[in-house]
C-alpha cells in the first residue's frame, strides 16, 4: 500500500497580535498583515481564502476556523469581531447585546447600494484623534452602525469617508504594505482628518443604545428578550432604521448627528412624562388607601 503524504499543518503566523473586545474582525486583520509587512489584499485573499466585498459581514466559520488556527485565538471569540447576525454577544456586555439585536432587525448598518445586481459596499466610519493613538488605533465594531455619530472614547465626530477625497475606508483592498490607516484611492493618512469634539453627543448616542436595551430585555438578569418585548424593541428598530438614521445609502455625518440629538431629546421628554404619570398614579393610588381606612374600620382582630 502506498503511503499517504503526510499532511500540510499550517504553522501560527509569526506576529500575532490579539483582536480587541470591540474591534472589527478586518480591522484585526489588517493590524496583522501590517505587522508582517504584508499587502493587506493578497494577505486576506491568502488567510480567507477567497476575495470577500465585506469581509465582517460575509467570511464564514471555515475561514474562521482557519484564522482561529494560524493566529493562536478561538474561533468564537474572533467570530465576535464580525457584523454577521447570526452570533452569541457576550452577555455581561449591553452594547454588543444591542449590536447583535441591529445585526437582525431593522437597516442600521452602514453600506453603500447601487441597486440591481450590485453587492452593498461596507460603509466603516472612523475615529481619527483613536487612529492616531497607540493603543486605541483601531476600527470598532460599533463605527459601522449609522447612530453611532462621535466616539465612545474621546467624542470626536466620526468620519464616514476619507477626509481628502471621499472615497469609503477599504483597509483590505491596498495592494501595498503600509504602516498607517491609509484611504485605499489617495493615500492620505486618515488620523489626520481634522477632528471635531461632540461631547454632548456622546451621552446622546448612548441612550438610543440604552432604550433599545431596555424595550428587548427590561430588567431581566438573562439578557434573553422577554416575549412580547422583542415586538417592542424591533418596532423601534424599524423606526429608527426608516428615517435620516437609515444604514443602506446614509444620510450625511451632521444630519444623522441631528437625528441621534433628536431622537434623544424625545427619549428625554417621553421618560419625563411618564415619570410624572407614575407619580400622579402613586398619589392618586395613596389617596384612595386612605380615604378606604377612613371608611372601612379596621376588621376587629
Ligand atoms: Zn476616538
Ligand atoms: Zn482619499
Amino acid at each position: 500500500m502506498e503511503a499517504l503524504p503526510e499532511r500540510r499543518r499550517a504553522t501560527l503566523w509569526p506576529y500575532r497580535p490579539h483582536r480587541m473586545p470591540d474591534e472589527l474582525l478586518s480591522s484585526w486583520l489588517w493590524r496583522t498583515t501590517r505587522g508582517m509587512g504584508a499587502p493587506p489584499r493578497r494577505f486576506a485573499v491568502d488567510a480567507i481564502g477567497v476575495r470577500l466585498a465585506d469581509v465582517d459581514r460575509d467570511i464564514d466559520d471555515a475561514a474562521i476556523a482557519r484564522l482561529a488556527h494560524l493566529s493562536g485565538q478561538s474561533p468564537a471569540y474572533l467570530r465576535r469581531g464580525t457584523m454577521r447576525a447570526d452570533i452569541e454577544a457576550r452577555t455581561d456586555d449591553k452594547r454588543e447585546q444591542v449590536q447583535q439585536l441591529l445585526l437582525r432587525h431593522g437597516d442600521l448598518v452602514l453600506n453603500r447600494y447601487r441597486g440591481g445586481r450590485h453587492r452593498a459596499v461596507p460603509i466603516v466610519q472612523y475615529c481619527p484623534v483613536c487612529l492616531g493613538g497607540v493603543t486605541s488605533a483601531y476600527l470598532r465594531r460599533g463605527w459601522r452602525f449609522s447612530f453611532e455619530v462621535v466616539c465612545f472614547r474621546d467624542g470626536c465626530l466620526l468620519f464616514d469617508a476619507c477626509w481628502k477625497c471621499g472615497a469609503l475606508v477599504d483597509l483590505l483592498s491596498s495592494t501595498v504594505p503600509s504602516l498607517g490607516f491609509l484611504c485605499c484611492k489617495c493615500g492620505a493618512p486618515l488620523a489626520k482628518a481634522p477632528s471635531l469634539r461632540m461631547n454632548d453627543a456622546v451621552q446622546e448616542q448612548a441612550m438610543l443604545y440604552d432604550e433599545i436595551h431596555r424595550l428587548m430585555f427590561g430588567t431581566a438578569v438573562n439578557f434573553a428578550p422577554a416575549r412580547g418585548r422583542e415586538d417592542l424593541g424591533r418596532g423601534y428598530i424599524e423606526t429608527l432604521s426608516s428615517g435620516v438614521l437609515r444604514g443602506t445609502n446614509p444620510a450625511n455625518a451632521a444630519d444623522r448627528h441631528n437625528a441621534v440629538m433628536l431622537e434623544a431629546a424625545r427619549l428625554r421628554e417621553t421618560s419625563k412624562i411618564e415619570r410624572n404619570k407614575q407619580a400622579r398614579a402613586a398619589r392618586t393610588a395613596t389617596r384612595a388607601a386612605r380615604h378606604v381606612r377612613s371608611v372601612f374600620p379596621p376588621a376587629p382582630a
